[in-house]
């Protein structure tokens, strides 16, 4: 069933480490080989073998309206033949910034660049050089990409590895970051004591990502902002995952709380290699060429990139319904889920929050890197190969969430039920 697979997978291994461009892809928390995809349309797979999968990873968030959606298929084909990278300014920038301002609340600049990683990093250095402080606090199991100082009790990745740190982190880069449990502000009112006018930003992901799906408490965001406003810190909500994805203004809008720099990629990119920082103008103008923090990038702004996030962002701002409708299909997902695992008595739990849904095997409630840690990672691997095998692709690790796309249709919603209930029966 995936010989290609197989055949392609020993040959990446040879050339490339892991046989993957990033970890997870390896399925070493699941087991096996990881499927190679060749084409994608709206919400199915294509893969080396000719099999079909209906997908519930969208590229691990870009592909909120689906594969080869045509109107970015046709922006970037457009851009592309007027070049593909100028490395100098055009108006594609402007108009996606523009849009984004208009969609988030409180971004007076955005300034753009390559990939979440990027984006989060260049966060840092804005909070560090605008607030002349070293420390940053961040969430056990919040995940910003893999810029050194994100990689302490960093989420998935590191956690499907069990290598919460990374060597080649440096023991100064490490004491600057604290970390802090998500959903407890009282350890975070502890942090801010214990390093008193040291700490120039708090990092969240204020719906979890990664570490399957885990919502801000009530209040919880809205308790950060004070501290942060009382401590003198910037807070930065990282919504490189649930930016664009859980409301058109992203969680700021969802929750009705301002931070003051806000990180972005994968949706405002379409699946082009893409990612945004922005906030207030005061934060912001320390920014280089007009203030003295230095960030750059050859590729930033680049056409291709620019041109789909346009055409993507442009739909989601003239068409709020696609979250309604994001809403409605997932949460019978997760309703009929609930009953195919009651019914077979598996324990489960789901965290969800729009068209993210974080499937857990423990007791619930998950509410943080503790309680999430307590997914059964060994039945996750089994549940994963059984959907794969009936045509399901699941994150391939248990600490991740599932995306949606609006092209998903009841009759795949369907299968996937159907699909899990045979599994499950298949596995007890
Ligand atoms: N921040 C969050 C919340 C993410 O989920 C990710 C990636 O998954 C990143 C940052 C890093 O983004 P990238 O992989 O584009 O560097």
């Amino acid at each position: 069933m995936y010989e290609k697979s197989e055949v392609l997978f020993k040959r990446a291994q040879q050339f490339i480490p892991g046989g993957v461009n990033s970890p997870v892809r390896a399925f070493k928390a699941v087991g096996g080989t990881p499927v190679f995809f060749e084409r994608a349309e709206g919400s199915v797979l294509y893969d080396a073998d000719g099999n079909s999968y209906i997908d519930y990873v969208g590229s691990w968030g870009p592909m909120l309206l689906g594969h080869a959606w045509p109107p970015v298929v046709k922006a970037v084909q457009d851009a592309a033949a007027r070049s593909t990278s100028f490395g100098a300014p055009t108006e594609l920038e402007i108009e996606l910034a523009e849009l984004i301002q208009q969609m988030v609340p409180g971004l007076d600049k955005v300034r753009m660049v390559n990939s979440g990683t990027e984006a989060c990093m260049s966060a840092i250095r804005v909070a560090r050089g605008y607030t002349e402080r070293d420390k940053i606090i961040k969430f056990e199991g919040n995940y910003h990409g893999h810029g050194d100082s994100f990689l302490i009790k960093a989420g998935s990745g590191a956690m499907t590895f069990g290598t919460p740190s990374s060597p080649g982190v440096t023991k100064g880069t490490a004491q600057d970051t604290l970390t802090a449990n998500f959903n407890d502000i009282e350890d975070v009112k502890r942090l801010f004591a214990e390093n008193k006018g040291q700490v120039a930003a708090l990092i969240i992901e204020p719906i979890a990502g990664n570490m399957g799906c885990v919502p801000p408490a009530d209040g919880f965001l809205q308790g950060l902002r004070d501290i942060c406003t009382a401590e003198g810190a910037i807070l930065i909500f990282d919504e490189v995952m649930c930016g664009f994805r859980v409301a058109p203004g992203g969680a700021q809008q969802l929750y009705g709380v301002q931070a003051d720099l806000v990180t972005f990629g994968k949706i405002i990119g379409a699946g082009l290699p893409v990612g945004a920082y922005g906030g207030k103008e005061e934060i912001m103008n320390v920014v280089s060429p007009v203030g003295p923090v230095y960030q750059a990038g050859t590729l930033s702004g680049n056409p291709l990139a620019m041109s789909a996030g346009l055409a993507l962002l442009s739909e989601l701002h003239k068409n709020p319904s696609v979250y309604e409708e994001l809403e409605h299909k997932t949460a019978h997902l997760e309703e009929w889920l609930h009953r195919v695992f009651k019914h077979h008595e598996i324990t489960h739990s789901f965290n969800r929050v729009g068209s993210m849904l974080g499937i857990f095997f423990c007791e619930g409630p998950v509410t943080d890197f503790e309680s999430c840690a307590k997914t059964d990672v060994e039945f996750f691997g089994k549940f994963f190969h059984g959907m794969l095998k009936r045509g399901v692709y699941l994150p391939p690790s248990a600490f991740e969430s599932l995306f949606l796309s609006n092209a998903i249709t009841q009759v795949q919603l369907d299968h996937t039920v159907n699909a899990a209930d045979e599994t499950v029966e298949e596995l007890i």
